[in-house]
């Protein structure tokens, strides 16, 4: 059942989207070679716990970490711990915030210092097709719109979406219906209305769209170890334009 929010439950949704984007915002000054992501981890938990939100993804079906630290040819869930990030890396970094009992979630890839031309294009494209997937979230809409978008774009410039991972409804808990795929078919799907809060998040691989999981039992790699990116933002779709949530202003 996807749950239609009440004009309050929109503006505690609003709340921890902007935690979460002011997180990933000061997370963007931090990211430079030398930095380990489990720096990167304590300061996002720090920023969350001080703008008053409570770090989602902490203990979530036992993940030891407040964000998702996804390095190179790591597409979602990476670990933050000690590895130490190296000019040239790009870093994908998801999170996660409570406020009011509602959940925020969005995550952004960002260069590591001088990154190569190839991964700078994989960034821009997969931060375009979260544009486009997001240009759709309209009333009257229906889900495969979305994926489509989204799928069309990244397809189009020569790279994959990744299908076995998939965004989500969002609210009272981080994971609602419906599932939201980065592929689908126009005009197919849920109808989409007012009050509905998504969270769209295409991850686009450079090569395969096959995945694996290492042996931690949470960290996404690529099955070709080629690089893989990861944009997300936490929307409301109104009678209008869609609402980003996570978005600072
Ligand atoms: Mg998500």
């Amino acid at each position: 059942m996807i749950v239609i929010k009440s004009a309050q439950e929109i503006a505690f949704m609003r709340q921890a989207g902007k935690i979460v984007a002011i997180t990933l915002q000061e997370l963007g000054g931090k990211v430079r070679p030398g930095v380990t992501t489990g720096e990167l981890n304590e300061f996002a938990e720090d920023i969350i716990r001080k703008a008053g939100g409570i770090p989602a993804f902490l203990n979530y079906q036992g993940f030891p970490a407040s964000i998702c630290a996804s390095v190179n040819n790591e597409v979602v869930h990476g670990i933050p711990g000690l590895r130490r990030l190296e000019n040239g890396d790009i870093i994908s970094i998801d999170v996660g915030a409570f406020s009011h009992g509602y959940c925020g979630d969005a995550a952004r890839t960002f260069p590591v210092g001088e990154i190569s031309e190839d991964a700078k294009r994989l960034l821009a494209v997969t931060e375009e097709s979260l544009v486009r997937g997001i240009e759709k979230a309209v009333s009257g809409n229906r889900l495969g719109d979305i994926g489509a978008a989204i799928q069309t774009f990244v397809e189009d410039n020569g790279y994959n979406v990744v299908r076995a991972f998939v965004g989500h409804g969002i609210g009272q808990k981080m994971h609602e219906d419906p599932q939201v795929p980065n592929f689908g078919k126009p005009g197919h799907g849920p109808r989409l209305e007012p009050g509905m809060t998504l969270a769209i998040e295409p991850m686009v691989n450079a090569g395969t769209d096959n995945v694996a999981i290492l042996p931690n039992n949470w960290t996404v790699v690529t099955d070709d170890g080629k690089l893989s990116a990861h944009f997300e933002n936490t929307i409301l779709v109104t009678g209008g334009q869609p609402e980003i949530l996570t978005r600072l202003s």
